[in-house]
């Protein structure tokens, strides 16, 4: 009898560098499967444009396994009676995965295991997505890091990343296992389809993600260091939705920077920033591991008790693009249209949305939990409390963005706002991210009338940040 295992895919969807995948296929014949469990997660379902990118890569995945000759199993419903129910029908006796760090993961493997056990099947846990496991890395005294510098500091003290593993040769067993059929899972968006297009802009799965890699370690990382705040320039690696998914690991990406170092030691600042930025998304899930509650609980609790307003106009204004400040609609808008906002320009909206609005980070990391291709539990928890102000290692909640500033300083040329709010397109470059200082004729001549094809700004800067400074005041006295 051959030694059958299951391969229960999850955030990893690809055949490269997957030891467990690789592990199992050495057994014998494999059976992958990918479990589509509404249960978990609570209100951290996956949001709707992640379901895109999930329902290609899961499409990708098909493709490539089929090319291997092995089909991938789609099955929906509750993951541990699937498991169990699956490693019958296919006979297995163990089940292979990588594990997940979310607040739920840890309890639901345990289950697994102990399901499992109790039928003589074992279930086998490889390393996840990250370069270091969150147990392996912790301060001179035990306890995790609250801050980023001494935490990617001792992650280059830590054993070097496990270089990546080719894909295994794989097998199936003799005889077919039913499967779901993706479409019929609807993840796509139908009426209206709101991703109509992107199809163009991103291609999700493993081939595509180690293009992004090998074109921006080519073309693009010598720009990163002083570039990477421009957003209309392609000077970032836009890995975030494939990192995201496990179309591409961590580790690759830590082995091929370290090669293009090699090749080129002049690039190596530029390198050394980006990977500094991979190590950002470590430092995520090595809080949201240690600190469960990230995503729905201030990290310093002096925030609370927090006078958040309720304004849920403004939170609208602020949704579709319409708060009157050019950089930040620029960014909604992005965001709504594209799966997609530049770093910089995410950090703008949210401190305009918790700042200038006086609006909960909670509200705007579930908009970018639904509206983000790469919404994923910990960067985008550790974000949102990083710029409101309530998060590890945060930036002090005083220091208030200016948009105008911002606008300025970052998209001085205007190619971003113009492209994302095209109604300002005429207005010169000394008035596009303050249209309400631009003279009449001015605004006359750029076919702009504030308030009916442009709105004027929602608040006033200097008073919102007076308003957030008085507010910020009252944490003083908890
Ligand atoms: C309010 C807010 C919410 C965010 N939500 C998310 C989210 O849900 N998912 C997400 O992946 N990133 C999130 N980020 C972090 C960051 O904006 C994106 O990772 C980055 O813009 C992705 O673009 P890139 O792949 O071109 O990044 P690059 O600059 O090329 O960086 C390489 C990789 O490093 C990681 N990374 C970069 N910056 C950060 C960061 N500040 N924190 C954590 N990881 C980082 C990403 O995986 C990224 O792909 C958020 C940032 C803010 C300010």
């Amino acid at each position: 009898m051959p030694d059958v295992s299951l391969y229960w895919f999850r955030d990893d969807l690809r055949l490269v560098d997957l030891p467990g995948l690789s592990a199992a296929a050495s057994r014998g014949p494999v059976v992958p499967v990918y479990i589509r469990d509404t249960r978990l997660g609570g209100e951290w379902k996956i949001g709707g444009a992640s379901q895109w990118w999930l329902h290609h890569s899961l499409d990708q995945l098909t493709r490539d396994l089929n090319t291997l000759g092995v089909p991938l199993i789609l099955r929906s419903g509750d993951t541990q009676t699937i498991l169990l129910q699956l490693a019958e029908e296919a006979g297995a006796s163990q089940v292979y995965c990588s594990r997940q760090y979310q607040p739920w993961a840890g309890e639901l493997e345990r289950a697994i295991h102990d399901a499992l056990e109790a039928r003589g099947i074992a279930l086998k846990r490889y390393p996840g997505t990250l370069l270091h496991e969150p147990e392996h890395i912790s301060t001179g005294s035990g306890t995790p890091f609250k801050v980023f510098t001494p935490f990617w500091r001792a992650c280059g003290k830590a054993p070097t990343p496990q270089p990546p593993i080719p894909v295994p040769s794989i097998s199936a067993p003799a005889g077919a296992v039913a499967s779901e059929s993706l479409t019929d899972w609807g993840l796509l968006p139908q009426k209206p389809n709101w991703a109509d297009g992107w199809e163009t802009m991103w291609q999700p799965g493993e081939a595509a993600a180690s293009i992004a890699l090998t074109q921006f370690l080519q073309n693009h990382v010598q720009h990163y260091d002083h570039g990477r705040d421009v957003p209309s320039e392609p000077n970032t690696s836009r890995l975030s939705p494939y990192l995201r998914f496990g179309n591409i690991s961590p580790r690759q990406v830590w082995h091929a920077a370290h090669a293009a170092k090699l090749d080129d030691p002049g690039v190596s600042p530029s390198i050394d920033k980006f990977l500094s930025e991979i190590g950002w998304r470590e430092f995520c899930y090595h809080l949201l591991f240690h600190f469960p509650t990230m995503p729905d609980e201030a990290f310093n609790p002096k925030f609370t008790f927090f006078p958040w307003g309720e304004d849920l106009q403004r939170l609208k204004a602020w949704q579709t693009g319409q708060t009157g400040y050019p950089i930040v609609d620029a960014g909604m808008r992005e965001l709504w249209q594209t799966g997609f906002m530049h770093n910089r320009v995410r950090m703008v909206v949210a401190s305009f949305l918790t700042k200038h609005l006086l609006l909960h980070w909670r509200a705007g990391e579930a908009w970018f939990w639904d509206c983000l291709l790469d919404a994923d539990l910990a960067s985008n928890a550790c974000s949102w409390q990083w710029v409101g102000g309530s998060g590890a290692d945060a930036a002090p909640y005083f220091r208030i963005f200016n948009p105008v500033a911002q606008g300025e300083k970052f998209d001085k040329a205007g190619l971003y706002t113009r492209h994302w709010v095209p109604e300002l397109a005429g207005l010169p470059d000394k008035y596009l991210h303050k249209p309400w200082e631009a003279p009449e004729a001015t605004l006359a001549e750029a076919n702009i009338t504030l308030g009916q094809n442009y709105p004027h700004p929602i608040v006033d800067h200097k008073a919102a940040r007076e308003a957030a400074l008085s507010a910020y005041a009252t944490l003083k006295d908890i």
